[in-house]
């Protein structure tokens, strides 16, 4: 696959702990194991198209300090033009605190650091690769201002925009309107439309609702289930891949990493979404976010062994 992604969001270095369950407000659980690993929603999609094929370019702020230089490291060891990742001089890289259960379900705790400081004049800096992009990427781990003027500059240019609301928090129509392809999970499609996302019929009136406030697609990831697809010509559900859990860590991450990349190269949208339930699913099978992000070569040997 080919195609010029760019990533505009977050960089987090993150601190996982694997339990039996996850502590309870008040409670210490032992028995944990340690790792640290890349991560942050921005960096992780990034990461995931690069290893798909992309030529990527990441819009960030890490802190002058070791774990801002290490993920930068990473970057640059997957092929991404990392001259818009800026070192921020007043705060540190982000990190967040991550616990993994034995189902792989996870509770995280972020504290944002440089991140927080990734400004609108930032994407202006950027504007020459962004207006070279086929496809823009970003979610809502950075100020909101910032997503705003990324999301502008691309849909002024006719770069196709994909907005990840997540972490969820309401977004007006100043955004919404720029967006090509707006990619919920279920808690986000509810904290949007105020529709509870449980069925495919929730997941088509919570879709409708998005289109009406000017989002092109509606992509809204439903975990093993898939991803339901809505939009002028498309009304279905895209099959997940049935995988052994270890980590769902950055699942949907690497389902819009790689959701980008397959669009950049023009698939048609449920050829993406198929490519990227493949790779989210394969990134479920290992612990951490951007560890966890397959190579091009492992979803389509996936692809070719697995039916949905
Ligand atoms: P998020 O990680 O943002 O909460 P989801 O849980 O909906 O998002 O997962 C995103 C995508 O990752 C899904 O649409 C699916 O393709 C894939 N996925 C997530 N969990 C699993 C799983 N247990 N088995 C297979 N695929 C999964």
């Amino acid at each position: 696959m080919s195609g010029n992604v760019i990533v505009v969001g977050s960089s987090n270095t993150d601190m996982i702990i694997q339990l039996d369950r996850i502590p309870r407000p008040g409670e210490t659980v032992l028995g944990g194991r340690f790792s640290i690993a890349a991560g942050g929603k921005g960096a992780n999609q990034a990461v995931a198209a690069a290893r798909s094929g992309g030529n990527v370019t990441f819009v960030a702020r890490v802190g002058d300090d070791m774990f801002g230089r290490q993920s930068v490291e990473g970057f640059e060891s997957d092929g991404i033009d990392v001259r818009n990742v800026l070192e921020d001089p007043q705060s540190p890289s982000g990190v967040a605190l991550i616990f993994v259960d034995k189902a792989g379900e996870n509770s995280i705790a972020v504290a944002s650091g440089a991140n927080a400081n990734l400004t609108p004049e930032d994407v202006t800096t950027a504007g020459d690769a962004i207006r070279a992009g086929d496809v823009l990427v970003t979610q809502l781990e950075t100020p909101v201002e910032t997503v705003r003027a990324a999301v502008e500059l691309a849909a002024k240019n006719g770069v196709q925009v994909i907005l990840n609301p997540a972490p969820a928090q309401p977004l007006g129509e100043e955004i919404l309107r720029h967006v090509s392809v707006l990619t919920p999970n279920e808690t986000e499609a509810e904290l949007l439309t105020g529709v509870q996302v449980k069925s495919e019929t929730d997941a088509e009136a919570a879709a409708e609702k998005l289109l009406a406030m000017g989002v092109d697609t509606v992509v809204i990831t439903l975990g093993a289930r898939g991803a339901f697809v809505f939009d002028s010509e498309h009304c279905e559900m895209v099959a997940g891949f049935s995988v052994e859990a270890v980590d769902a860590t950055a699942a949907g991450d690497v389902f819009n990493g790689t959701l980008a990349v397959a669009l950049a190269s023009g698939q048609e949208m449920l050829e993406a979404v198929r490519f990227a339930n493949a790779a989210a699913a394969l990134s479920v099978t290992k612990l951490g976010a951007q560890p966890s992000a397959p190579s091009l070569a492992e979803t389509e040997e996936f692809l070719k062994s697995s039916t949905p």
